[in-house]
C-alpha cells in the first residue's frame, strides 16, 4: 500500500484530490468507510482536537488503523492542531498526519512553531506528513452559520509568504486561504482561482489542501481539484447529512431506543456524501 506522501503525489501528478473527511463517532466513521470500500477510494480521515477529545485519542488512532488492517487505504489527520503541544501528542499518539494551524499567530512565530512540529513528527514517524497553515479563514467551525460571512483581503495567502513558510518550516502541506470558510454561510464563498494557480505554480511537489470545501459549489470543487489543489476537506456537509437524518430516524420512531437501528439511517446518509465527494474529485478506484 502506498503512503500518504505517494499517495498525495500521485494525485497531484495526476489531477486529482484524496478527500479529507471528519468524524466523531463510529456510526459516521461506519459511514464514511462504507463509501471508501465500495467506490475504492483513498481518504485522510480526520480528527480535531474537540473531535480526538470527545472519542479518546488512542480510540481514535485504533478505529482508523483498523480499517487500514482491513485493507482501506485510509490515513489519520490531527486536524487544526492549535498549539505545539497539541500536536506533539497527536503525533505520539499514532496518527499519519498531523495539521499545523498556527495561522493566527505572526508569520514569524507560525513559522517557528510550525517547524519545530516538523521535526518533531519526523523524529517519532518520518512517513508522517505535516501540514501548515498560512492566511487565516474568517470562521473556526464547521456549522451552519445564518449570516453572510466577509472574508477580509488581508486573510488571503501571498504567495511570496507561502514560498518563504515552505522552505523554512519543511511541512509537505499547505493550507493557503483562498475564499473558502470553514461551515456554511449565507452567501457562498468565492474561490479565488488566480491565486489557486499562483499558489500551485510557486509550490511545486507540495501538497495544497483545501479546507471549508463544504460551501463550494460542485463545479468549483471539480475544477480546485483539477487545479491542483490535491486535498480537498468535506466536513459541515457530513455533519449536516447525519444530524438530519438522525434527526428523522427519531421523529418518525419515537418508540425505538436501539441505537444500531435509529443510527443506520444516519449512517447511510454519510456513505451518501462521502461517495458524491469521491466522484467529484476524481478519487475513486485510486486505492
Ligand atoms: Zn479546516
Amino acid at each position: 500500500m502506498k503512503n500518504l506522501r505517494e499517495l498525495h503525489a500521485q494525485a497531484l501528478q495526476e489531477g486529482w484530490a484524496v478527500p479529507h473527511f471528519n468524524f466523531t463517532s463510529l456510526a459516521q466513521l461506519q459511514g464514511i468507510a462504507d463509501a471508501l470500500r465500495e467506490f475504492r477510494s483513498p481518504a485522510l480521515l480526520g480528527a480535531s482536537e474537540g473531535e480526538r477529545t470527545f472519542m479518546g485519542i488512542h480510540q481514535t488512532v485504533a478505529l482508523v488503523r483498523s480499517l487500514r488492517d482491513e485493507g482501506l487505504a485510509v490515513f489519520l489527520n490531527a486536524d487544526h492542531c492549535r498549539s505545539v503541544e497539541s500536536a506533539k501528542e497527536a503525533a505520539d499518539a499514532g496518527f499519519d498526519s498531523i495539521h499545523a494551524d498556527l495561522s493566527k499567530k505572526e508569520f514569524a512565530e507560525n513559522t517557528k512553531e510550525t517547524r519545530e512540529i516538523a521535526e518533531y513528527v519526523k523524529k517519532v514517524n518520518p512517513e508522517a506528513e505535516v501540514e501548515g497553515e498560512l492566511g487565516y479563514l474568517a470562521t473556526d467551525s464547521s456549522r451552519i452559520y445564518a449570516e453572510e460571512v466577509v472574508i477580509p483581503e488581508d486573510s488571503y495567502t501571498k504567495p511570496q509568504e507561502a514560498m518563504e513558510f515552505v522552505r523554512e518550516t519543511g511541512v509537505d502541506r499547505l493550507a493557503p486561504a483562498i475564499g473558502t470558510i470553514h461551515g456554511i454561510a449565507a452567501n457562498t464563498p468565492k474561490l479565488r482561482f488566480d491565486l489557486a494557480q499562483e499558489l500551485r505554480a510557486a509550490l511545486p511537489g507540495i501538497t495544497l489542501v483545501l479546507h471549508g470545501g463544504s460551501g463550494v459549489t460542485d463545479e468549483e470543487k471539480e475544477r480546485i481539484a483539477k487545479a491542483g489543489f490535491n486535498n480537498i476537506h468535506v466536513s459541515t456537509e457530513l455533519r449536516v447529512a447525519f444530524t438530519g437524518a438522525l434527526r428523522a430516524a427519531l421523529r418518525d420512531n419515537p418508540d425505538e431506543v436501539i441505537p444500531y437501528k435509529y443510527l443506520a439511517p444516519a449512517r447511510e446518509a454519510t456513505a451518501k456524501v462521502v461517495a458524491h465527494h469521491v466522484k467529484l474529485f476524481g478519487s475513486a478506484n485510486r486505492a
